[in-house]
């Protein structure tokens, strides 16, 4: 701004300098009038001239100095995604018979934990540092860019003929090393990699398939390298396929729910229903909420789905005067909208709504996240007990933190994960894990659900080890609402029956 202020005064004083000394100097030289008209003119041209070759040095520079900033990463001095794809390009383009080339997309693992733990500068710290020790260690001719805030590409082409290129995914494992060891501070980063030609001929689709691969690693730890293949190129369409059909205004549409009664173990009553959702997706046909819900989870659109559940299952249970003889429907929430403070506010306020539903209404936590700080939220947890929720952990055992969750969260329920059911039988450990479990939940004072019980005999045992209720293909698969309303009427008429069998005479 200040470099501007100046350019623009000294061009103000040149200026009136130019008008004001400029015709008297003419006059001086010529006294023809004539003659004095004629170069009057040329003098214009010449101001003219001298003035717009001034203007298009100085917009010139100013172009390439954005432009610079736009491709050269001002902390790294490394390039920019665009401009690393450009070079990319180019390489590939150049690529001799028979040469393989290297993409590897690099992650810093948790660098928001850096940031948030450590603060901005040491976070920039770190990246140009690793920026440094990546360029020592690839000194020979390799490209490297910053392709994002906490990403690195490089791209460094193969030409010997072992087909191990394990050796590359080490070489940055080196760097990160040297990085820790430097800042005294742990660094880890996770590698995606896809090779050219095979994974792609071009840099868009060689970066894309090198990023699969890396998303491919998400969940699975820290400091890991993975591969692009084929299976995960077909993965990540149908995952791009689901992503695109979420994030439609209009998804509802082709969702529905299903209901699963879930029973007393002992007298088979029912004490419950569990709300399942069901999608129909346009080009892929129905999708399991397994498959489905971790990707909203991820794009952010969980908290929509659970708005649309609660609200469709409110209507549908009580048109159909379900909800009257129900005592409690269950609800699952991801625990990712448990750690998010607005979504929680979300669900406070959607349930305050529908103040009657929250009194019946049970939310089944699924770990498929770790429920990070539950006590910075109690009061809005707390908020939603007073509305009349209750609290169950889904498949016990199984996800992050199940003992923490029972420490930080007012529980009222703990549910047996069905992979435990389908081995209580056959398999000593199993069994005494469930025990335990049930054993946890008679402490607590909360109650057990078995879910995914198959047969008589997982029935037979879940009963013996005094599990309090059960759920599972065994006693009924999940319904239709219409369904749902059939059943609950024969199991009243089938109860009512045995009540009158067995009432004294
Ligand atoms: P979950 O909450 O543990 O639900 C139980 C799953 O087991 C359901 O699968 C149910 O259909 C299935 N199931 C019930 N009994 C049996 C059985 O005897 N044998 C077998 N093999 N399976 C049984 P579903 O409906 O495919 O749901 C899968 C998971 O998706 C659910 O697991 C839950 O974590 C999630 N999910 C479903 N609906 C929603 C939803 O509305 N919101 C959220 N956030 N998650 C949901
Ligand atoms: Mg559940
Ligand atoms: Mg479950």
């Amino acid at each position: 701004m200040r470099s501007a202020l100046s350019g623009a005064l000294i061009y103000a004083i040149v200026g009136g300098l130019w008008i004001l000394f400029s015709d008297q100097a003419l006059s001086l030289l010529v006294a023809d009038t004539k003659a004095y008209q004629e170069l009057q003119t040329y003098k214009g041209w010449f101001y003219v001239v001298v003035t717009s070759l001034l203007l298009f040095m100085l917009l010139s520079r100013a172009v390439k100095k954005t432009q610079t900033l736009l491709q050269i990463d001002p902390l790294t001095y490394l390039p920019r995604h665009f401009q690393f794809s450009l070079a990319l390009d180019k390489i590939l383009k150049s690529l001799p018979h028979g040469s393989s080339l290297i993409m590897m997309d690099i992650d810093i693992n948790n660098f928001s934990k850096i940031n948030e733990s450590k603060g901005h500068e040491f976070a920039d710290k770190v990246l140009l540092t690793l920026a440094n020790k990546l360029k020592n260690e690839f000194r020979d001719g390799a490209l490297i860019g910053r392709l994002g805030a906490d990403n690195f590409g490089i791209a460094v082409s193969h030409h010997e003929h072992s087909d191990s290129f394990d050796v590359y995914a080490s070489r940055v494992f080196n760097a990160l090393k040297r990085v820790s060891d430097k800042l005294d501070y742990p660094v880890q980063a996770s590698i995606g990699i896809a090779i050219a030609p095979g994974d792609g001929k071009r840099s868009r689709e060689l970066i894309t398939r090198a990023t699969a691969a890396l998303q491919n690693l998400k969940g699975k730890g820290e400091g890991l390298f993975g591969y692009f293949s084929r299976e995960l190129s077909t993965q990540l369409q149908r995952r791009q396929l689901i992503v695109h059909a979420l994030r439609q205004p209009d998804c509802f549409s082709r969702f529905s729910l299903v209901y699963q009664p879930q029973y007393n173990a002992l007298s088979k009553q029912v004490c419950g229903v569990e709300v399942l959702c069901r999608w129909h997706h346009p080009e892929l046909g129905p999708v399991s909420p397994a498959e489905f819900i971790p990707v909203a989870e991820e794009i952010g659109v969980s908290g929509r789905i659970s708005d649309w559940v609660i609200r469709q299952a409110y209507k549908e249970l009580s048109d159909s005067d379900c909800l009257a003889v129900l005592p409690r429907v269950s609800v699952n929430i991801s625990a990712t909208e448990f750690n998010d403070e607005l979504q929680l506010q979300a669900l406070t306020r959607l349930f305050t709504h529908y103040s009657h539903f929250a009194r019946y209404c049970q939310l089944e936590i699924t770990e498929t996240a770790a429920l990070e700080n539950p006590r910075a939220n109690s009061q809005l947890l707390m908020a939603l007990k007073a509305l009349g929720l209750r609290f169950s952990i889904d498949d016990f055992g199984t996800g992050y933190t199940s003992l923490a969750m029972l420490q930080n969260l007012p529980i009222d329920e703990i549910k047996i994960d069905r992979a435990f059911v389908n081995s209580v039988e056959a398999d000593t450990s199993t069994r005494r894990i469930v025990m335990s479990i049930i054993d946890i939940a008679a402490n607590f004072g909360v109650n057990s659900v078995a879910e995914g019980v198959e047969t008589d005999s997982q029935l037979k045992v879940l009963q013996e080890t005094q599990c309090a209720e059960v759920q599972g293909y065994l006693l009924c698969h999940p319904l239709t609402i219409e369904q749902l309303k059939v059943r609950l009427k024969a199991e009243r008429t089938q109860n009512a029956e045995v009540l009158s069998v067995n009432a004294p005479r």
